[in-house]
């Protein structure tokens, strides 16, 4: 098996465009890449453009242990499920290993069958309901207990019947832990590694040994940390990972760890980090550089406490800085995509800020800066988003100018004259002064600019609404909608848990047989705001709703007097872009 990744002056990142095919370094006999001699400059190419330097490219590090390929080891379904207010049914398990395989992770470690029933249901039900084409499903467990034999330990007869390729298994290798938490020997904690994973490996399985609380453990007893290591080398074990449980290692104490590991065991090393200290990616990374070859974290960077390594962020940094193989290149660019469905999947809103995926990461505001990231886009961008399936995004503002207007146009490829493109800035100015906030309603600029054009949506009209809140048997609220769509009238009522899910109820049963695409539009977020009445309008409510189609997040916005008015407009932008996302033929009964 060839483990040769892109060569460092390999051209195919050109163009943003990566090498296709992913080398799995699974076993012996990982092959290192060479090191960058100077003056070789391995460029990510920004616009295919050929010769201008780009930020985004590979950057020279004198790291000669430096692996040309690491395994992705997801653990979103186990471990970060740990995560306060995150909680999956089987069927959001199923569509977030579905995801992930989409991805391209190597191993999608799916749960701890045994442990719950509902890990036990997804592991009874991934076998027909799951087919993965690019990954590995891993069974979670841990050895056997201490004084039971290995084929008399339930744990592993659930790893065992779970019936997966691979298999984890957490082992504590600090002697603390083994003490204290386990109370038992340093020599049963030894023996339990050593029998569980010949025990695993004699039912054909492969097994990757999670050493918990690994890093805390060498900085005490370094040698019995590494004797739970020889022991599962010696077994059968495929991959020794080491764990920084409790997330506070920094990375100088990392580097020279991992390093001390990967220069003397035969057998691939792997890592998994806790981001207590913040530290998670750059430890990830610094463990590579000297020689780790499987990283285990979260999309998103999920998890209890600060969470796990994000994976949304150690993915690109690897493949695009590091030019270490991590996914299929070609599927890089679906990175921002995946994460946000899987954000959607976990009912958690997507954080703007996240590196590389979030919203706001490739976004800028008014100003000198905007002029110059027009010339030249890398002048303040660390890669090119679309690597990554994120895109540049110009924000907009009061202090916005019309160069940034223009720019935002030219985003969205729409044509406007310096007629329009002044009334424009006539309808910001004044808008923003009643209280809408454009710079975070994406969804509504866009309808305003469009509607600058000449564009008006024809989805349906409204003819009216009406909201009736009651307080009777519980809290209920009712909303009916009236609406013509093309030539018919339409009348549909729904109930909510308040007016924006009454009137989103309403408006979908409503339209929502005309527009089947309307399905995959959601609502994921609404936050209402009483602006005072600093600026002379009196008090206003501003209500933003944030929907999703799964590809892409937008917001929306509404501003009123009246918090019905404020949501009906959100509401209606949102669903209205959401159709225009869609490709949606107004008018048309069933054909969107
Ligand atoms: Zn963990």
């Amino acid at each position: 098996m060839s483990n040769d990744g892109p060569t460092l002056n390999d051209d195919a990142f050109k163009g943003g465009r990566a090498p296709t095919g992913h080398v799995h370094s699974h076993g012996k006999g990982v092959t290192h890449s060479h090191p960058m001699t100077p003056g070789q400059h391995a460029h990510a190419d920004r616009r295919g453009a050929g010769d201008q330097p780009s930020s985004g490219a590979g950057h020279d590090f004198d790291l000669p242990a430096l692996p040309s390929a690491v395994d992705v080891f997801d653990t979103t379904l186990r471990d970060g499920s740990q995560q306060e207010g995150l909680s999956l049914t089987v069927d959001d398990k199923l569509k977030v290993a579905e995801q992930l395989d989409h991805l391209g992770v190597t191993f999608i470690e799916g749960g701890w069958p045994g442990a719950n029933p509902k890990d036990e249901e997804f592991f009874a039900r991934a076998p027909t309901e799951l087919s993965l084409s690019r990954s590995t499903l891993v069974a979670f467990g841990s050895t056997r207990r201490a004084g039971v034999r290995a084929e008399d330990d339930e744990t592993l007869r659930h790893l065992v019947n779970a019936q997966t390729e691979a298999v984890c298994i957490v082992a504590k290798s600090s002697e603390m832990h083994v003490v204290d938490a386990l109370r038992t020997t340093l020599d049963e904690a030894v023996a339990m590694v050593a029998d569980s994973v010949e025990f695993l490996r004699a039912n054909d399985l492969r097994v990757f040994l999670d050493a918990e609380h690994f890093f805390d453990g060498f900085k005490a007893n370094a040698p019995f940390a590494k004797r739970i290591l020889r022991a599962a080398e010696e077994a059968g074990a495929e991959t020794l990972v080491l764990c920084d449980t409790n997330g506070g290692s920094l990375p100088f104490e990392i580097e020279r760890i991992v390093a001390d590991v990967v220069g003397g065991f035969e057998t691939q090393v792997g890592v998994h980090f806790h981001n207590d200290s913040g530290c998670a990616v750059a430890n990830s990374l610094v463990a590579v550089g000297v020689g780790a070859t499987q990283v285990q974290g979260c999309v998103n960077g999920y998890g209890e406490r600060a969470g796990n390594t994000d994976l949304s962020a150690a993915i690109p940094d690897l493949s695009l800085k590091l030019r270490v193989q991590t996914i299929p290149a070609d599927r890089l660019e679906l990175l921002t995509p995946v994460s946000h469905h899987i954000s959607e999947l976990v009912n958690i809103a997507p954080n703007p800020q996240q590196p590389f995926v979030g919203g706001s990461v490739f976004a800028h505001k008014a100003g000198l800066h905007t002029s110059a990231i027009a010339r030249r886009s890398d002048a303040y961008e660390h890669i090119a988003p679309e690597l990554v399936g994120n895109g540049t995004r110009f924000v907009v503002s009061e202090m916005a100018g019309r160069s940034t207007l223009a720019m935002k146009a030219k985003e969205l490829g729409l044509e406007l004259d310096s007629q329009a493109m002044a009334s424009v800035l006539d309808s910001l100015k004044r808008l923003e002064y009643e209280g809408y906030h454009f710079e975070v309603a994406d969804g509504s600029l866009e309808l305003l600019l469009r509607n600058a054009t000449g564009w008006e949506q024809e989805f349906f009209e409204l003819e009216s609404y009406r909201v009736i809140a009651d307080h009777g048997q519980g809290e209920s609220t009712e909303a009916t909608v009236k609406v013509l769509v093309g030539n018919e009238r339409i009348v549909a009522t729904a109930e909510g848990n308040g007016p924006v899910n009454a009137l989103d109820g309403a408006v979908r049963g409503a339209i929502g047989s005309h527009y089947p695409s309307l399905a995959g539009v959601h609502l994921v977020d609404y936050r209402v705001r009483v602006l005072d009445s600093a600026k002379g309008t009196g008090s206003v409510t501003r209500v933003l709703i944030d929907s999703t189609d799964g590809d892409r997040t937008w917001t929306t916005i509404g501003v009123s007097e009246n918090i019905i008015a404020a949501s009906w407009q959100a509401l209606s932008d949102s669903i209205v872009y959401g159709l225009l996302r869609a490709g949606a033929s107004p008018g048309v009964p069933g054909t969107d």
